[in-house]
Order: C-alpha cells, then sequence, then structure tokens
C-alpha cells in the first residue's frame, strides 16, 4: 500500500493547482460527510456552516466552517473521536506532543493516516537524493540515548527499509552538551545527520570554530522547529552541506516539504489542506502573513477540520521546479533556546516535552533568566491545582534536568507569540539575551 502511494504521489506531485484542488474537494467532502455522522462535536457547525449530507461542498461552505481551536483538543480531545470508522482505515494508536504553541495535546490518528505520513517521510527522502545506504546520525530527545554511547539499529526505520536499501542509524540524546555531541559525531561519522534546528545551530557554530569537519556528511534533515537563514549559513559554514527542512505536527502529519531546488516548502496537498488566513478570518494573498489552518484529509479516527495549529506562515508564488503542489515561502512557528547549565555548557531543552503532557494546562513556557533558575510560566485549564501540579511539574523537570535548577512558577492569562510570529516554549535570557 505504501509503494502504490508513494507511486501516486510521484505523479500528483505535478499535477496543476486545480487538479490537485479538485482531488482536495473530493477528499473533503468524505471527511466532511464522516464527521458530520460519526463526531456529534462538528454536526451542529457544519450544519450551521450550510453543510448538507449528500450536497456539495463549496469554496463558502468550508470558509464557514468556524476554526477548530487548540484548547478543544488540549482539554478534552475525546470530543473529537469519531463513534466509529468506515472499513479499511485500519486500527488506530495515540500520539502525544507539547503542541506547535506550548500546548500540550493528544491526538488519535488510524493505520491510514500513518501511511500518509510515512509517504512524506519517503517523499522527503526522494527528493533531496538522501542516500540512505550511507550512516544516518540522529540527535534527539526521549530517547536515551546517553553520551558517549548512544545507541545503534541497523537500518534507518522500518519505514524506510521496507521501500530503500539502508545503512545503520545511530542515535544520541539531545540533552549531551554540545562539545560532545560534537565528538560523538566525528567518532560515528555520519552520511546524514537529523537534528532540531536549534540544537543544530549550536553544534554547527561549536564546529566551525573548533575547525570540526564531518568528512562523509552530505545532508542535514532538521524538523520540529523554525530554520532560520543563519541556520542554513551556519550548517555550510561547518560542514559545507544543505538543510532539508520538514514542516510537519503531531496532530497533522507532514504538511509541507521543502522543495528539492528551493528553500521554500511545497505542502503535501494530497494529504492535508493548508490554509493561512488574516486576523479577520479572510484568506492570506503570498507574502501576507497569517494563522496556519491546517485539515488532516485521511485521519477519520479524529477529524480535525480548519484545525488551528498556533503557527504563522506565508504562502509563495508557484515554484518554477514545475510542482503544482502549493508554495509555503516561511514559516514561523514553535522554536526555543538551548538550556545554558551553571557550568556554561549548552545543551537542547527536550525536557519540555514531558513535564506537561498529561496536566491541565493550556499552555506552558519555560523562561531561564539566570544560570541557576527558571521561570514556569503557565496558562491553567479548570481542573489545574497548583499545588499538586507543581510539585509534578518539579519532579519531571528535576528528573530530566542535567543540573539543579530554582524552580519559580507564575500564571498567565495567556502567552504570546513574539511580535515575529514565533512561539518559544523554552526561553532562555542567558543564552539569546536579545
Ligand atoms: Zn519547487
Amino acid at each position: 500500500m505504501l509503494t502504490g502511494l508513494l507511486v501516486q504521489f510521484e505523479q500528483s506531485q505535478w499535477w496543476s493547482p486545480e487538479r490537485l484542488k479538485a482531488q482536495q474537494d473530493r477528499q473533503r467532502a468524505s471527511l466532511l460527510s464522516h464527521a458530520y455522522d460519526k463526531v456529534p462535536y462538528y454536526k451542529a457547525p457544519l450544519a450551521e456552516a450550510g453543510y448538507r449530507p449528500g450536497r456539495e461542498v463549496t469554496d463558502e461552505i468550508w470558509s464557514r466552517i468556524p476554526i477548530l481551536d487548540r484548547q478543544v483538543l488540549a482539554e478534552d480531545s475525546s470530543v473529537l473521536k469519531a463513534r466509529s470508522m468506515p472499513k479499511g482505515h485500519g486500527r488506530t494508536s495515540e500520539r502525544s506532543s507539547s503542541g506547535s504553541s506550548g500546548r500540550p495535546i493528544k491526538v488519535v490518528i488510524t493505520e491510514l493516516a500513518t501511511l500518509f505520513r510515512d509517504a512524506g517521510v519517503l517523499r522527503d527522502i526522494l527528493w533531496h537524493r538522501i542516500d540512505t545506504r550511507g550512516k544516518l546520525a540522529a540527535i534527539r530527545g526521549r530517547s536515551g540515548a546517553a553520551y558517549p554511547k548512544g545507541t545503534g539499529q541497523e537500518s534507518w526505520s522500518p519505514v524506510v527499509r521496507s521501500q530503500f536499501e539502508t545503512g545503520p542509524a545511530v542515535a544520541l540524546s539531545s540533552t549531551t552538551e554540545v562539545p560532545k555531541q560534537a565528538l560523538w559525531l566525528q567518532r560515528e561519522n555520519p552520511d546524514h545527520l537529523m537534528i532540531i534546528p536549534h540544537n543544530l545551530f549550536a553544534l554547527a557554530e561549536h564546529c566551525r570554530k573548533e575547525g570540526i569537519k564531518l568528512d562523509k556528511l552530505r545532508g542535514v534533515s532538521t524538523y520540529g522547529g523554525v530554520v532560520r537563514p543563519e541556520d542554513r549559513q551556519a550548517c555550510r559554514e561547518a560542514w559545507g552541506v544543505e538543510i532539508y527542512d520538514v514542516y510537519s505536527a503531531e496532530e497533522s502529519g507532514y504538511m509541507a516539504l521543502q522543495c528539492p531546488l528551493h528553500e521554500h516548502y511545497h505542502v503535501q496537498a494530497e494529504a492535508v489542506i493548508l490554509e493561512i488566513i488574516d486576523e479577520a478570518g479572510k484568506p492570506c494573498a503570498p507574502g501576507q502573513r497569517g494563522r496556519v489552518i491546517v485539515t488532516a484529509l485521511h485521519n477519520f479516527a479524529m477529524p480535525l477540520i480548519r484545525y488551528d495549529l498556533g503557527d504563522y506562515a506565508e504562502f509563495g508564488e508557484p515554484c518554477d521546479c514545475g510542482r503544482g503542489l502549493p508554495v509555503v515561502r516561511r514559516i514561523h512557528g514553535r522554536t526555543r533556546d538551548m538550556l545554558t547549565l551553571p557550568s556554561g555548557g549548552q545543551v537542547s531543552p527536550v525536557f519540555v516535552n514531558d513535564a506537561f503532557k498529561d496536566l491541565p494546562v493550556r499552555q506552558f513556557q519555560i523562561v531561564q533568566d539566570a544560570p541557576d533558575h527558571l521561570e514556569v510560566k503557565i496558562v491553567q485549564a479548570p481542573d489545574y491545582r497548583p499545588e499538586e501540579q507543581e510539585a509534578l511539574i518539579r519532579e519531571v523537570l528535576s528528573e530530566r534536568l542535567p543540573a539543579d535548577y530554582a524552580m519559580t512558577f507564575s500564571y498567565h492569562d495567556k502567552i504570546e507569540h513574539t511580535p515575529g510570529g514565533k512561539y518559544f516554549d523554552f526561553r532562555s535570557l542567558v543564552s539569546n539575551p536579545e
């Protein structure tokens, strides 16, 4: 099935925008019909927007469907679960994430939706001609791969192995201090590196200053954060290689991949409808920044229709590579600083993923305002009980932090994006004082 989908992707990427849109229109009609019948949450808003079962879903009806706030997902995602599913969508599984704007969320996805995610992983490899026969090194959180050994496996992943010949993969926890990450990489000497952008920048800068070369490295894949021009520059200067960035979210899967020829992105229009809207809810023109609203077209277990991801982005003009997939010129999404250790070293703050996962927290942000102090900012949900939850958060953070930090909690109505549209779930006034 995955092979079939990939073959289909190879063709549909060259379709005209009109043909892609027609295909999306068909898929959104079946998604709405399912949501209307099987997810009570959607019935009234869809009817109010003018939706009638069996009738055409026009763009006008679509634009009247209310934006789905992340809060619904953060507070009680069960209201979005379908009571039953059509045949052929497979089993369901649950995923959790700290979310794009510091809002912890849980989603349920089907095997069919997973198939589209997997096809995105493989399309990325094809687009950037990544040679999977080489060695992959991943520096990431939550893998339990402590320095100096890290972990290793025989292939890049079961999904990659199902379609391509693959070499081995090694992984190291991104809570490792940057100089040790560099030593580990030197020793592993990988062909390809996978890493979160803020960690990449610190690592590439360190390697450039210390003259650490990775002579086999051919490219770097990034995910899970905003890639800035200076990240690309740092990567070229340190190792002479390019970044291939992916725009994805746990809620919606792969939304956009970097064009094989340019630094902008192509929307994965076969899998998602990606809208960018202004303050009044109207579609933004190319070059105009607005909120990202996404609809995952194939996840019928928990339909997310016009879901406000909490990111900002802008569309670009059609691409000269010939692909009909819409162009996203820039993404301003979640971002992080590095955590500074009391000793002066820096590590990636992956611990923020775990501390808030199952708590009644609407939004969070951790701010390091001194080498040994963190302020934990929280927007509470109704069930939040400070004494109880503060103790829990302290416990998880202390367990995962690489050194001792004093912590202060503060409570807010809302935690804002920066004027540039970025959201910091971890901000360090020590490593990044601006
Ligand atoms: Zn292109």
